[in-house]
């Protein structure tokens, strides 16, 4: 599907947290070749006369030119570009342009969410990057994985991908009624770890994180703590780009059965009401797939566009904020514990022991057909 269809191209995908999740970073190389007809009329005419001047080498131009009569310019040619003057009616070959939708596609192609809509983002270097909660989906990673890329070539085509198949719009799959993308890596830990009771964020550090705030009110909220100087909270920061959804849910850090959370000790009970983190950790449980989750609750309440905006606000913010603090892990965090050691001898053991049991029955003969 790569390279044996026209306005089709392959090649591949890396990693890009600055970009949407609606979005498609394409080689300036690939949208060179790839075009979209538009037609000339009385809006687009001075637009579309520089792109046939600009021609096929220079990146927003043109490669053919289609008059009303149906001849076909091939661009290449055309020794002077001012000799090619358009009329209303004639058509334009441009190059693929920012914010143009186009499918996006990795094999095998096992759901309907293989073949998505992005707005392609013209820029240099020769890979397709894509958000990363944008994986999932696809079932897509970064060790050289190829995609493919194509361009709906008329204006039904182009609002089919624009309205049925965009990212955001297939976020909640109808398979198994929950979101198929959700926070993953970097944004999810440092999601995890910045909505923690203990953490505190000063002043310089408040500003900038507010500078990430896109559409931000100008409003800066009232420090959390005062004195002796003002400190702002993680959740703080969460509540000024979570979408205006109410939310009761329960974090990874929620005891078993039986075990009291008095006064939410550990802070385990996810409160959110008119968009405010008041109580929790947003961890997996409450900004990953899952159903009934923040991603679920806002695609369902506030809609795509919102959870799209969210889902990108969350990555931009807390990445900026995981810049400051600092984690790491190394071999020791990979020992279990005593009590876990004694889990896994158990079950070691008790596995071994009717293995067994199963040899000695069979030796006797007395094995039935399992
Ligand atoms: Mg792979």
């Amino acid at each position: 599907m790569g390279k044996r269809v026209n306005f089709s191209a392959r090649t591949v995908i890396t990693a890009d947290p600055n970009l949407g999740i609606d979005q498609v970073r394409v080689p300036r190389s690939v949208a060179l070749n790839l075009t979209v007809p538009e037609k000339v009329t009385p809006f687009n005419e001075a637009l579309m006369q520089q792109l046939a001047e600009n021609g096929p080498t220079i990146h927003p131009g043109a490669k053919h030119i289609i008059r009303d009569d149906g001849t076909r310019i091939d661009l290449r040619y055309v020794k002077h570009k001012n000799d090619v003057i358009l009329k209303p009616g004639w058509v334009v070959e441009r190059h693929l342009r920012d914010d143009d939708v186009v499918l996006f596609n990795r094999q095998p192609s096992l759901h309907k969410m293989s073949i998505m809509g992005h707005r392609a983002k013209v820029l240099d270097w020769s890979t397709f990057r894509l958000n990363l909660s944008c994986t999932s989906p696809y079932n897509a990673d970064f060790d050289g994985d190829e995609m493919n890329l194509h361009v709906p070539q008329s204006l039904p085509a182009r609002a089919e991908a624009e309205l049925m198949m965009l990212s955001p719009r297939v976020i909640v799959s109808g398979q198994s009624n929950r979101p198929v993308m959700g926070i993953v890596q970097d944004s999810l830990l440092a999601s995890q770890r910045m909505t923690k009771r203990d953490v505190f964020i000063e002043k310089d550090l408040m500003y900038n994180l507010l500078m990430w705030v896109v559409d931000w009110d100008g409003i800066i909220p009232a420090p959390a703590i005062l004195k002796p100087k003002p400190l702002w909270t993680g959740k703080q920061v969460f509540s000024l780009i979570c979408p205006k959804v109410n939310l009761v849910n329960k974090g990874n850090t929620h005891p078993k059965e039986g075990v009291p959370n008095t006064l939410n000790v550990f802070d385990s009970q996810v409160v959110i009401r008119k968009g405010e983190l008041l109580a929790g950790i947003v961890d997996k449980k409450t900004i990953g797939t899952g159903m009934g989750g923040l991603i679920h609750t806002s695609w369902l309440d506030v809609g795509h566009d919102e959870t799209r905006r969210f889902m990108n606000q969350i990555q931009q913010v807390t990445n900026y904020w995981v810049l400051q603090s600092s984690f790491s892990i190394g071999v020791t965090d990979t020992v279990a514990d005593s009590e876990t050691m004694l889990e896994i001898e158990k079950t070691i053991n008790k596995a071994k022991s009717q293995v067994m049991e199963l040899v000695r029955q069979g030796q006797k003969g007395s094995t039935r057909c399992m």
